[in-house]
């Protein structure tokens, strides 16, 4: 039996728990945790013996194991991480950071209780779908507004509340997936409403929704293409026409920006995403847009429109099923107060960013390199250009500067190490070198940032 005295060698669980690095977890920690911590220690280099592989055997080196997977299982999953992609609203790296005000505004109403569904003056209860509703209508130009959870259920919310059991006639070229599995006739089945398909892929016009119409449409629905282009020989009716057509026939029109903006983004030198109040300027019965999105706040689904309208959607028990939560509201309703002071630019994150020059960009990445050990890592400024992401502007980049690292250790090694850093950093891999984009890097985060970028430069290097 060649296997069967090293694994003797390995101490009992009882004897690691009488290391003096453990006894002291012990004495932080729950006994259950720790001893668990051991168990799996244990397991673990048994396996590896196992395996003919050389393990850890004695006490004294399993210790500080203990310790480390302690500390794995007490680190919260969800942890912030430094976006050095460039991608300014990265779905999978939490959209929108918030503003310092609505951060604010989530602490104080999540610190105590608060008036969420309580009339202060009237001193009985209230709607919590009051909070959002005046500034709402105030930075569009609605009558109206509802705030849900998140863009997905304000889509399924109106259709179903106006639509279900009728017809819904949308452009083919609009059937559309927005990603993680919304597409938009699944959303229209689900919500009971029959899909009516008009035009073709690359051109449908005003006279094709016309014809579709019967006394069994409820409802005209365009959705923004918000994450693709077409280009070439293409049409789609303006949004006017659309709104002519519904007004013909008694019909709202429901328009799903995804995005929406309250700023032009023009102003930035990118295409003009569609803004909410020309929605709304148009004549849209019904416009919907995210929270997290370009609006740059907590995730929500934003209903501006007709008052009818709206105030039949709150009156839909799914509403009840799709409310948003006090501290979105607290969030939200800070964030567009920025707008209404037109400040959005100067303390709203994502605009901040897109409002970020090459130039200034360049200047922190020349800092960041310069504090980087050159024995280690090659590094240089070099042009590149900044995505906006998130279902919004497809296509569409700023031009930006980046740090691109060609590392001792391989690029591959570094991303990894930057990955599992703290805070950890998530960069992007272009022509063999590693860049990172400092647009979406908050300037108080740039020190961290090279915190993390030294020490896993350094790591195995001695
Ligand atoms: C992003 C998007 C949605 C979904 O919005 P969420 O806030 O992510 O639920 C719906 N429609 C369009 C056109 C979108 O771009």
């Amino acid at each position: 039996m060649t296997t069967s005295s090293p694994l003797r060698s390995l101490p009992s669980v009882d004897r690691l728990l009488q290391e003096e690095q453990v006894q002291a977890l012990l004495r932080a920690y729950p006994r259950a945790l720790v001893t668990e911590a051991a168990r799996h220690v244990l397991a673990q280099a048994r396996a590896a013996l196992l395996n003919g592989g050389q393990g850890h055997t004695a006490p004294a080196a399993l210790a500080p194991l203990v310790e480390t997977h302690l500390a794995a299982t007490l680190r919260p999953p969800l942890r912030p991480v430094i976006n050095a992609t460039g991608v300014v609203i990265h779905t999978n790296l939490g959209r929108a950071p918030l503003s310092r005000a609505a951060l604010q505004a989530m602490a104080e109403v999540a610190l105590g209780y608060s008036n969420l569904e309580y009339d202060l003056e009237a001193g009985e209860r209230g709607s919590r779908h009051e909070h959002a509703a005046a500034i709402l209508r105030r930075v569009s130009g609605a009558e109206a507004a509802l705030v849900v959870n998140n863009n997905a259920s304000a889509v399924l919310l109106a259709l179903q509340a106006l639509a279900a059991g009728r017809e819904v006639v949308i452009s083919r070229g609009q059937l559309v997936e927005i990603g993680g599995g919304f597409r938009i006739p699944d959303v229209l089945r689900q919500s009971g409403a029959r899909l009516v398909e008009v035009g073709t892929t690359n051109r449908t016009y005003a006279a094709d929704y016309e014809r579709a119409i019967t006394s069994e449409t409820a409802l005209l629905l365009r959705v923004h293409s918000s994450n693709f282009r077409v280009i070439g020989f293409v049409h789609q009716p303006t949004l006017q026409e659309l709104v002519e057509v519904g007004r013909r026939h008694n019909l709202p029109v429901l328009d799903d920006l995804g995005s929406g903006s309250l700023l032009d983004t023009a102003r930035y030198g990118l295409a003009h995403e569609p803004m909410v109040q020309e929605s709304v300027a148009a004549g849209t019965a019904l416009v919907s847009f995210s929270g997290d999105k370009l609006l740059g706040g907590p995730q929500a689904g934003l209903l501006v429109g007709r008052a009818d309208l709206i105030g039949q959607l709150k009156r839909h028990p799914l509403t009840r099923a799709l409310r948003p939560d006090k501290l979105t509201l607290a969030a939200l309703v800070a964030t567009l107060g920025h707008y209404l002071r037109e400040e959005a630019e100067r303390e709203i994150p994502v605009w901040r960013m897109l409002a970020q020059t090459p130039a200034q960009i360049g200047r922190r990445a020349r800092r960041l390199g310069a504090a980087l050990p050159a024995e280690l890592v090659e590094w240089r400024v070099v042009d590149g250009q900044s995505a906006i992401g998130g279902g919004s502007l497809p296509g569409e980049t700023l031009p930006t500067r980046l740090l691109a690292l060609t590392p001792n250790c391989g690029i591959q090694t570094l991303a990894q190490r930057l990955r599992h850093a703290t805070p950890p950093v998530v960069a992007r891999i272009e022509h063999d070198r590693l860049v990172l984009d400092l647009r979406t890097v908050q300037p108080e985060e740039d020190r961290s940032l090279a915190n993390c970028l030294v020490r896993a430069a350094e790591a195995g290097s001695d």
